[in-house]
């Protein structure tokens, strides 16, 4: 009746891992990558070759090739009821499924950029001495990446990270991890290129800005003509009828720090930030380093939930159960909310600084988790694809992009102009957003290319090339550059890739039903349901609505379809079966089963 079964007598076996690359699968099934890739398409999955695919969709596809598929038996992979899903850094998508209800008011997490030697150091030094009281004992303070202060009753997180990292990747992720970015320039020097860059990596994070204009103690500050130029960057002054709170400082003199953080409090107060407590816990690796006597010390700034003392946590691909924490102060604590920054003993390996760290059952789990992250690192790790327009098509299609974002570059000013105008139109008449993150005059630069990396740009250059530290760098990050000479050549790739970006539209096509007859303790699944297909066809892989009466109980995905132990594609009507419904085990007898498909229609 299905391949399978045709195939019986020279049937071939293939062992699955949780997760397989699907080159690595391809190996394993020993057809080409892109065969395998068209089979993929064939049951509705877009992947390239160096993406990782679940061991679900890889059993479907190999069955559908003629495989019997068995789980590769990885240590402890039988046992676990989780899928290593939950180590996607997806701690937005975690934030959103927590009960609006559970959420409180957290204090905001600030970072500090801008240009060197503009003063960040001496503002982040100054605002620490002058609000928090240093311990006692000593007065030796530890330095842990933040740290925390009561101003008027509210506590402010401070990212105290300049200086010692590659500059714009830090940046770049501080700017990501932080609610609010204090962009301090020197009213003596101006807007510099790093002050550019900030805002650029500001507006890419969507985080706003409160700008310190530091040094006005100096004879030669010029206060306004800071404000001037920033206005023209679209940073408008707030007693210009603009939105920019600007403060003038001075870091080294103490002057306008309360003005600062009340500024700092009143847009943390529009911004609404909330976490819930007693969610799911999850945070920011801030910095790591290894201590003499104490093993690997990590800074964390814990973002959702309550870490405690004995939880185990996962960063990366270091994972360690907390023995000890303490607070920026140095203080030994038990537990931390959100928004606090601690200082953890714990990590069997060094986790790396802007990751995402989050909690897990039990250091099994743990162990679990990176054993398979490190399996894909070093299958993604040959060949990483670049963001190029094309790629970026699949991965909107992931719901992983939104928009498009570009960094423009052009020859001369009176190109800038038109190029970005013609561009932003495209952008209106498109129904995908198309943000332009950066447009200038000048060659293709080291900086473009970093920043197009942290945002997931594309770079575009008109008469412009990049220079070879941007191209070094283009390669290394995976950044896609695209010149051209000829501005109709721009405008149509533009325009191609947004009409491949649109959203295809979903359509239900019913397949089949089935009525559950019985139910059966599962290993994998936790419980299988017996069923008679009564109309149509079952698919696996396909999607299933459990039905009690006339309500909707579940919804999911059929991952696994048996007919007397053996993995079949389909069971037609009139035939019994046994089916696995991923993240559901909670059947009756007499629920309906009702499988359907999605198909995509395009709009392009
Ligand atoms: P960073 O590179 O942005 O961290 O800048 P620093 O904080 O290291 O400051 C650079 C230099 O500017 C140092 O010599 C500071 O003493 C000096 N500086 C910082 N803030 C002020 C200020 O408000 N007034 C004056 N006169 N000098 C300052």
């Amino acid at each position: 009746m299905t391949q399978a079964k045709t195939n019986e007598a020279q049937t071939k076996v293939v062992e699955i891992p949780s997760q397989i690359s699907v080159r690595e699968l391809a190996q394993r099934l020993d057809i080409s990558p892109i065969a395998l890739i068209k089979a993929l398409m064939s049951i509705g999955e877009m992947v390239s070759i160096n993406q990782t695919i679940d061991y679900d969709t890889a059993a479907i596809v190999a069955s559908e090739l003629g495989y019997q598929v068995q789980p590769e038996a990885l240590p402890e992979a039988e046992t676990a009821e989780e899928e290593t899903e939950e180590a996607l850094p997806l701690w937005r998508r975690w934030l959103q499924e927590e009960p609006p209800e559970a959420l409180q008011p957290r204090p905001p997490v600030v970072a500090i950029l801008g240009h060197v030697d503009h003063g960040k150091t001496t503002l982040l030094d100054t605002i620490r001495h002058t609000n928090v009281a240093e311990r006692e004992a000593g007065g030796i303070t530890q330095h842990i990446g933040a740290y925390q202060i009561e101003y008027n009753g509210q506590k402010i997180t401070f990212l105290d990270t300049p200086g010692h990292a590659a500059f714009t990747e830090l940046r770049a992720r501080g700017a990501k991890g932080a609610d609010i970015v204090v962009l301090v320039v020197a009213a003596d020097d101006g807007v510099m290129p790093q002050t550019r860059e900030a805002i650029d990596h500001a507006r890419a994070a969507q985080v706003p800005i409160v700008v310190a204009i530091n040094k006005i103690d100096k004879p030669n500050a010029r206060p306004d003509e800071v404000k001037r130029q920033l206005a023209e960057l679209g940073l408008m002054p707030d007693e210009w009828g603009g939105d920019t709170i600007m403060v003038e400082v001075s870091a080294k003199q103490g002057i306008g720090l309360d003005e600062l953080l009340e500024a700092i409090l009143l847009v943390a107060e529009q911004a609404d930030l909330k976490a819930n407590p007693k969610g799911r816990v999850f945070g920011t690796v801030i910095d790591a380093k290894v201590e003499k006597g104490r093993g690997v010390v990590a800074s964390l700034l814990v973002q959702n939930g309550t870490l405690r003392v004995g939880d185990v946590v996962v960063a990366g691909t270091a994972y360690g159960k907390i023995r000890a924490m303490f607070d920026h102060q140095g203080r030994r604590i038990k537990e931390a909310g959100p928004s606090t920054p601690v200082s953890v003993m714990g990590f069997h390996d060094l986790p790396k600084a802007g990751t995402l760290f989050y909690k897990v059952k039990d250091e099994k789990e743990a162990r679990r988790i990176v054993e398979a992250l490190k399996e894909k690192e070093k299958s993604q790790q040959t060949q990483q694809p670049t963001l190029t327009l094309e790629e970026l098509f699949r991965r909107f299609q992931e719901g992983e992009v939104k928009e498009l974002r570009l960094i423009v570059k052009v020859d001369v000013q009176g190109s800038l102009d038109p190029v970005v105008r013609s561009l932003e139109k495209l952008g209106e008449q498109s129904e995908i957003g198309l943000r332009i993150l950066r447009a200038d005059v000048g060659p293709i630069t080291k900086d473009d290319v970093m920043l197009a990396a942290a945002s997931k740009a594309v770079v575009i250059g008109f008469n412009v090339k990049p220079d070879s530290a941007a191209r070094k760098t283009a390669e290394a990050e995976k950044v896609d550059i695209r010149t051209y000479r000829v501005i109709y050549e721009l405008l149509d790739d533009v325009e191609r890739a947004l009409k491949g970006l649109l959203e295809p539209e979903e359509r239900e096509v019913f397949l089949g039903e089935a009525e559950v007859l019985a139910v059966f303790p599962s290993s994998r699944f936790g419980k299988v349901a017996g069923c008679r297909v009564r109309r149509g066809v079952l698919r696996r892989g396909e999607r299933v609505r459990v039905k009690r009466g006339t309500q909707v109980v579940y919804e999911g995905t059929i991952a696994s379809l048996k007919r007397f132990q053996e993995d079949v594609k389909e069971v037609r009507e009139g035939y019994e079966c046994g089916v696995g419904i991923k993240g559901f085990k909670d059947y009756h007898v007499g629920d309906i089963l009702i499988c359907f498909t999605v198909e995509r229609v395009s709009q392009a």
